[in-house]
């Protein structure tokens, strides 16, 4: 993957390809007409695995009508096929947003952030998901960010701009952080993608050099029998990283945004959601990941994936089943 980044976050025809893609809005907001989407009541799940403790700290869900765009490369017929045979609804989808902490030894490993008040009326629950889990946001030593996008990002700063985890280094994938802040790249973007631009400079202006960290993604973040390894799955964003954390035989990866909802882009990896910057890159490192997952037997935990959004993930058919912890 590391030689693909020149290819990808290069100049010319690459990033054209990418300014060219979609992006997330600041604030989710639910569609009007669809009613609100329920949030899950008890909005944490925590897991053992060997020395490590994975938890998953949901921000809350939103509701979006289901349009022609939202699977660009399949026909809205096929695409509600796919969910009915689910027995899921056809008119709407919804896109929960799950972040993880890992607990490994004395760290406190946040995996990206949700909204915190920037979102709308059904975000912003992982501070108090994360203090019913028996954590406060002081005990975070470290913010990981998996890509820049708005529901990932948001929750590092609230609306009034204070740091909401007062104690954490925020580390994030140099690749992605060069594409967001390279000011010449936010001038030639489409005017639609210009307030993604501005909302990372919101997120990451003044962080100094003692508060923000860039990794090259393919290195270890924490080393040793409890290990924590980035892994770059470029395609979704051109920096975007996802997360292996070990302890002895247990496997926990944190696929980010390598999917949207399974329930689509798992059963057909092939299915490219709008948000996909590049949607061929994101379908290689999609199936090669899910791949890996089977081959090494690793728990599977995703951004948007269905609380409590991790679990195994079983081949079906051409592509691959979800399976939620019980
Ligand atoms: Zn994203």
């Amino acid at each position: 993957m590391i030689n693909r980044r020149d290819l990808l976050v290069g100049g010319g025809a690459a990033a054209a390809a990418y300014l060219a893609g979609s992006f997330v809005p600041l604030v989710a907001q639910n569609a009007p007409n669809f009613g609100a989407p329920s949030v899950v009541q008890v909005g944490y799940r925590r897991q053992q695995m060997g020395d490590m403790e994975v938890i998953a700290l949901n921000d809350g869900v939103t509701r979006r009508p289901l349009a022609a765009e939202f699977v660009r490369n399949t026909p809205l017929d096929q695409v509600q096929a796919l969910l009915r045979s689910q027995n899921l609804p056809t008119d709407y989808i919804d896109v929960p947003y799950t972040a993880f902490l890992i607990v490994m030894g004395n760290r406190r490993v946040l995996i990206d952030t949700g909204f915190s008040d920037n979102g709308g009326p059904t975000t912003g629950r992982l501070v108090s998901n994360l203090n019913a889990a028996g954590y406060k946001v002081e005990d975070i030593d470290t913010v990981i960010l998996s890509h820049f996008h708005g529901d990932h990002i948001n929750g590092v700063r609230n609306k009034a701009g204070q740091l909401v985890f007062p104690n954490a280094k925020i580390m994030v994938p140099t690749v992605e952080y060069d594409f967001w802040m390279d000011d010449a790249r936010m001038a030639a973007a489409p005017e639609a993608m210009k307030g993604a631009f501005a909302n990372v400079r919101r997120v990451m202006g003044g962080l100094g050099a003692d508060r923000l960290v860039k990794f090259v993604p393919g290195t270890e973040i924490i080393r040793g029998a409890n290990s924590l390894k980035s892994v770059a799955a470029f395609g979704h964003t051109p920096g975007h990283t996802l997360f292996v954390a070990q302890s002895y035989r247990f496997k926990f990866a944190y696929l980010a945004d390598l999917t949207n909802i399974p329930q689509l882009f798992a059963r057909n990896p092939d299915m490219a959601v709008v948000f996909d910057m590049d949607a061929a890159a994101a379908r290689e490192v999609r199936r090669k990941v899910f791949e890996m997952t089977v081959q090494e037997n690793m728990t599977a935990g995703g951004f948007h994936f269905p609380f409590p959004a991790f679990g195994r993930i079983e081949k079906l058919g051409n592509g691959y089943d979800f399976k939620p912890v019980a």
